[in-house]
């Protein structure tokens, strides 16, 4: 089930609108068929990440010279879109390679190593994952425990990493660590680590509630040792690394969140004309029109947020896209929830069931005001900002 229903949306250029069509082609042959399947089964869809691969958008900010598209954020965000709208979990895979790696590394690793691990990850032949959260530090993410300690021309890496997109699954692996724990979010550096690397295991991989298909687990770094060329950046100082790829992520999260929601609008509208009570549809019904209102309107502001955000991004790269990046991010979280419950309920009993997988979208929203930093997290980087 993929209809085109609402199309609110600020205005996109020529060119992403021929991105989202080919998108929107893909999606609707290649994805929607088997969305269903991959939830049921909790099956990674590496063949619609080689897809994704073909079609340019696994390294869609990526410049050609390194295997990419070279195109910008706004147009990752509309990949990240249209894939929620049919599969959350394809969806967060593709944004924790294609944003938290291919994106990271482009704009943080050195020529060496872009020229070594950019093209394999724009092509999908490697997966990539991006290790923050630690068993004992999830918001307050600079206070990770996880260590560096310099021998000769390693690194030596001990720690542990949780509920990480793709983690179980990929092949190339960025990861923060402290090289001076003493200097606090001054010690932090950042690493690729290969999964072949000695002392690096794969932790249990974690059941979770939805984004089924995109494993998530933990990684263990035990006397793991790193070669120092494979160090991004300066040591110690990577924190802005760290701050600005959040950001970043969080406007692809909120894009995700709502191609989600618009995933279950489309469910309930159509549905909504479609199902009779009282010898008439449903929608007719006005209690009904005014969810489907609320609903539309609280995607189209989402959107509007995600897509004026990601362009200041693409500009501006820093300054107060974090502020915007936070009030969409809280805005776009909170509503993907709202819009998805709404969903359901018109669908009545039907939309308990998995008949009509608008269940699955309630599942899938239900993580977008947790990961990529809490709406109470979001609160408190407003807060702090407008009080300054
Ligand atoms: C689907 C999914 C995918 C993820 N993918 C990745 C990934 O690829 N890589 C990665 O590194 N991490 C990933 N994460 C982890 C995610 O970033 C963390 O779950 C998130 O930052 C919250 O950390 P926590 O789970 O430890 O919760 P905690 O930090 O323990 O928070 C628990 C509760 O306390 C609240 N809280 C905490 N501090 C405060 C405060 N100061 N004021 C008020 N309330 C507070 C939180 O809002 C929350 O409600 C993912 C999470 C999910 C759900």
């Amino acid at each position: 089930m993929y209809e085109m229903t609402t199309e609110a949306s600020v205005e996109l250029s020529e060119e992403l609108k021929l991105l989202q069509d080919t998108l929107k082609r893909f999606v609707h042959k290649e994805v929607v068929p088997q969305a269903e399947q991959i939830d049921d089964e909790d099956r990674f869809p590496r063949d619609l990440m080689f897809g994704l691969g073909r079609l340019g958008l696994l390294g869609i900010t990526v410049p050609e010279k390194y295997g990419g598209s070279g195109a910008g954020l706004l147009a990752q965000a509309i990949v990240v879109e249209e894939l929620a709208r049919a599969s959350a979990g394809l969806a967060s895979s593709y944004a924790a390679h294609s944003n938290l790696v291919a994106d990271n590394l482009n704009r943080h690793a050195n020529h060496y190593q872009k020229e070594k691990y950019l093209p394999s990850l724009c092509s999908g032949d490697k997966i990539g994952c991006l290790a923050i959260t630690e068993p004992g530090s999830g918001s307050d993410a600079l206070a990770m425990r996880t260590r560096a300690v310099r021998d000769g021309d390693h690194y030596v890496l001990n720690g542990t990493k949780i509920f990480i997109t793709n983690g179980p699954v990929a092949d190339i692996i960025v990861t923060y660590a402290k090289t001076a724990p003493e200097k606090g979010s001054r010690g932090i550096s950042t690493f690729i680590v290969e999964k072949e690397f000695e002392g690096f295991s794969v932790g249990r991989k974690i059941d979770k509630l939805g984004h089924k298909g995109s494993p998530f687990g933990e990684l263990v770094f035990n006397d793991c040792r790193v070669p120092a060329q494979n160090m991004v950046g300066e040591e110690n100082s990577m924190v802005h690394m760290l701050m600005s790829g959040l950001h970043r992520e969080r406007i692809v999260w909120s894009s995700e969140a709502v191609g989600i929601a618009q995933g279950a609008y489309d469910i309930a509208s159509k549905y909504a004309k479609e199902r009779e009570q009282f010898n008439k549809p449903i929608g007719e019904f006005q209690m009904i029109q005014e969810k489907l209102v609320d609903m539309a309107l609280d995607i189209h502001i989402g959107r509007v947020l995600v897509r004026r955000c990601a362009k200041m991004a693409e500009v501006q790269n820093h300054g107060d896209v974090g502020l915007e990046a936070s009030y969409a991010k809280l805005f776009c979280g909170d509503m993907s929830e709202r819009v998805t419950s709404k969903a359901l309920h018109i669908l009545g009993g039907y939309g308990y069931t998995k008949e009509f997988q608008v269940e699955r979208f309630y599942r899938d929203a239900k993580a977008m005001p947790i990961g990529a930093g809490t709406s109470e997290i979001q609160r408190l980087i407003i807060a702090r900002k407008l009080l300054r």
